[in-house]
């Protein structure tokens, strides 16, 4: 039977624990599991069978959350790790080699575009950004040693929406995996594999706990890449020395990119998450689509107020009728456009720090998809070590404001920036 979305946020890959019945899915906390016997352990060790060894690698409360992810996401299956950033370099390893490029969108979580533009050099590995609207750029930058195309589903802090059938294309015409961050739209907004992406990333952090309390990432595999087809993907199509020869892609077909994530990734990068964490992350995810239909709908009402008062010059809702982007809502995220915007103020730097400074029921943190309303000046803060130019491109000038939009009241929420507005250019 094909259950809908909302019963299988709560039910897929969980089942009462077959030791005591537990319904609830309970923290093994535990590192190492006991072998039947030496074979037992021998089997394990070649992947000739699939159990658990030692937490680094697999864990039974965490393979609830990425079985669970996975389903959500329709993909075959899922590797859970550390954090956002983590899952990205998880996402990009098996692909990647000294001397090899990704094309990406240059609006990402700036954060990303810190990691992609300076620290994976010292891998060898290049980031080549790109306009990601702009179809042309995206085939031009592409070259011989081009290993994936990358994006945001609802770009951070904008919350433009990138066409990912497009992108999808284009990637399938070149021969390479495309990458989705589908960390502010969540698989209740937009399905991207459903869009044609073959790998999904998510900072599991934000709406997928909804919470803010725990960090975690996580990389779904659509299992509908050929990784053999063209030779550009050793790692997952040649033998494996660290596995007597195994070769991923022959032995495990559309679950390799994630038997290699785990037997290899995580076995040797060591992003491993933690069974505390997966908890959480669980609990989260049983009322996500309840939550993103509350974060949907006060954005809307949000951005539609701000978009009106006399002290701001812009807002980049793609919820918004006047947004660019609001034709792909119906097309790439048709539950709605999430719940991150920017907010430009008429009064520039000054004002966006005085607002942000003014605001009583948002917090002014560094972080998105919480159940709270957050606020951010990405300027001074997250996207702080990128040069004006980046800012710009990013969508995070100085005269921008981030917000995240909780499940509060709405009416609190227009209250508490009304004021701040109004101190803000007072
Ligand atoms: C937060 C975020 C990340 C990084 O995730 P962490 O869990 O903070 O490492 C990556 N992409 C997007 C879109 C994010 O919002």
């Amino acid at each position: 039977m094909a259950y809908g979305f909302d019963t299988l946020q709560i039910h897929a890959g969980a089942r009462p624990d077959p030791a005591t019945g537990a319904r609830q899915t309970p923290i093994y906390q535990t590192t190492a599991y006991v072998f039947r016997d030496a074979d037992h352990a021998a089997a394990l060790f070649n992947l000739q069978e699939v159990g658990y060894i030692y937490s680094r690698l697999t864990n039974p409360t965490v393979a609830v959350l990425q079985e669970r992810i996975a389903t959500l996401e329709g993909g075959q299956g899922a590797v859970c790790c550390s954090s956002g950033h983590a899952a990205q370099i998880m996402a990009l390893f098996p692909l990647m080699a000294p001397g090899k490029n990704f094309v990406t969108s240059n609006r990402l979580y700036g954060g990303s575009v810190t990691q992609f533009s300076q620290t994976i050099k010292r891998f060898g590995w290049t980031a080549k950004f790109v306009d990601i609207d702009d179809y042309d750029a995206v085939a031009a930058a592409v070259d011989s040693d081009t290993q994936a195309i990358f994006t945001e589903t609802i770009a951070n802090p904008g919350g433009h929406i990138a066409d990912i059938r497009a992108l999808a294309d284009i990637a399938d015409k070149a021969g390479l995996p495309l990458i989705v961050d589908n960390t502010s739209a969540t698989p209740y907004l937009c399905r991207p594999i459903e869009l044609g992406a073959t790998l999904v990333v998510h900072s599991t952090t934000k709406y997928l706990t909804g919470t803010g309390t725990v960090m975690g990432g996580c990389v779904v595999d659509s299992g509908n890449f050929d990784w053999s087809a063209s030779g550009k993907f050793p790692s997952l199509s040649e033998p494996e020395p660290a596995y007597h020869g195994l070769k991923f892609h022959e032995t495990f077909g559309p679950l390799a990119f994630t038997f290699h994530g785990i037997a290899v990734g995580l076995r040797d990068l060591g992003m491993t998450m933690n069974p505390q964490a997966a908890h959480y992350t669980l609990m989260g995810i049983e009322t996500l689509s309840l939550r993103m239909q509350r974060h949907v709908e006060n954005a809307g009402k949000v951005a539609a107020w701000l978009e009106q008062h006399p002290h701001v010059a812009a807002v980049t809702y793609a919820g918004l009728p006047s947004s660019p982007y609001n034709d792909r809502v119906e097309r790439i995220c048709p539950k709605g456009a999430g719940g991150l915007f920017t907010v430009a103020l008429k009064g520039g730097y000054d004002a966006c720090v005085k607002f942000v400074d003014s605001l009583e029921l948002f917090s002014h943190v560094a972080n998105l998809g919480d159940a709270r309303s957050l606020v951010i000046h990405s300027a001074s803060t997250t996207h702080r070590q990128l040069t004006p130019e980046q800012q710009q491109a990013a969508g995070a000038g100085p005269e921008v404001v981030r917000i995240s939009i909780g499940i509060e009241d709405a009416d609190d929420l227009i209250a508490d920036l009304d004021q701040a507005l109004n101190t803000a250019h007072g």
